[in-house]
């Protein structure tokens, strides 16, 4: 069993992406060619968000937003302190300070209550200038943006949307990746629209900043790329991967985010009350990057994984760690809160295989061998 089958996912769209592969072949535009541009409006149009803006991977997105912010030393980045370390990498990288704030136990995101007791404690502090909230759509799961939004309009600060594992979720009718002033996501292969190597998008409704992105993601280029206005990066999607996204996109929007979430819902339905499973909020549809379910405690949670693990069964941690608990962290680079849920979660959270094209035999195998280990005997 394959934790998230990507090999299975080959063979149903085999035809089209090496038919959309021969192409970039023969025609022999390997950086920039047209389905770049054909995708970007795919992936606005499909967001409802005015700008998309690809790139080489969901880190630069991150770092190619603060960068159009200005966002340096003397800058207070708040991030959760549960999620991958590229959102609290971004804004070290630039020299801000990162705040590390709890999450929710429930839905594994920002707690609204800790940004704002972390808000108020760096303004009392007047050390650093408050200016960015970075939210993570943690597993999936759109962040509480309603309340975010709320705190970020109260105290003049402005959203980044880390997106990476968010793509195609929904708060009401509005999609992922519109949540934040600007918003990212990943291509990376594994995440809910993946490519085969590196990529990544940055979304915006500004056609100011939409500029400045295009500028900075080939080399603070002004008129073209031996006109240098500012200092920039290299970070471009190949046209490779833009057009193997092209198939993806369509496979995701048709039918993949549909069947992930029948996956997710037969999970959920066999196993309440056996384990905690994942609480989506009403209202909220996630796109499940990853299932997560929590046991009693880190014995229990290591002794599951062990048990499937032997069955052949293959499962994660995410994450091992709070952010604040990484060593490339310290009293010198970021600022750290009470993340008690966060160090919590990192003990008991567990992920299962889980995929669009998983079928009901193996789930089944999944639940049956999890109620086993529970109950002894079934
Ligand atoms: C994967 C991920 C990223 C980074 O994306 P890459 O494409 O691997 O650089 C950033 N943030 C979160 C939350 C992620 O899961």
């Amino acid at each position: 069993m394959q934790f998230r089958d990507l090999q299975k996912q080959y063979q149903l769209l085999k035809t089209e992406i090496d038919q959309a592969i021969q192409k970039v072949l023969m025609d022999g535009n390997f950086i920039s060619g047209n389905q770049v541009t054909e995708l970007e409006h795919q992936l606005a149009s499909y967001t409802g968000v005015k700008h998309c803006i690809t790139c080489a991977n969901g880190t630069d997105a991150l770092t190619l937003a603060l960068m159009v912010w200005n966002i340096g030393p003397g800058d207070a980045v708040f991030v959760p302190d549960f999620t991958f370390f590229a959102s609290g990498e971004t804004p070290a990288y630039e020299g801000a300070v990162p705040v590390f704030v709890d999450v929710e136990r429930d839905t594994f995101n920002m707690s609204p209550g800790s940004l704002e007791e972390a808000i108020v404690k760096i303004e009392k502090e007047g050390k650093l200038i408050p200016r960015v909230i970075i939210t993570v759509d943690l597993f999936g799961q759109p962040a509480d943006y309603p309340k975010i939004r709320e705190i970020a309009k109260k105290h003049h600060l402005l959203i980044l949307e880390d997106g990476a594992q968010g793509f195609g979720g929904l708060i009401g009718e509005q999609r992922a990746c519109s949540f934040g002033d600007i918003s990212t996501t990943s291509f990376f292969p594994a995440k809910p629209l993946g490519c085969y190597g590196d990529g990544g998008a940055v979304f915006t409704d500004s056609d100011e900043w939409a500029k400045l992105l295009r500028s900075y993601r080939i080399h603070g280029k002004g008129a073209d790329k031996y006109d240098n206005v500012r200092i920039g990066m290299n970070s471009r999607l190949d046209t490779l991967q833009a057009a193997i996204l092209q198939v993806k996109l369509k496979a995701f929007m048709e039918h993949e985010l549909e069947a992930v979430n029948r996956v997710a819902d037969r999970y959920s339905q066999e196993l309440e009350g056996v384990v905690t499973v994942p609480y989506i909020r009403s209202g909220f549809l996630s796109s499940w990057a990853q299932y997560s379910i929590l046991l009693e405690n880190s014995e229990n949670r290591d002794g599951l994984q062990k048990y499937l693990k032997d069955k052949e069964i293959p499962t994660n941690v995410y994450y091992p760690k709070p952010m604040s608990f990484q060593i490339a962290f310290t009293e010198a680079n970021c600022i750290k809160t009470d993340s008690f849920v966060s160090k919590e979660l990192s003990e008991r959270v567990l992920s299962l295989p889980l995929h669009p094209y998983m079928s009901v035999e193996e789930q089944d195998q999944v639940i049956y061998e999890i109620k086993k280990y529970f109950t002894g005997n079934l």
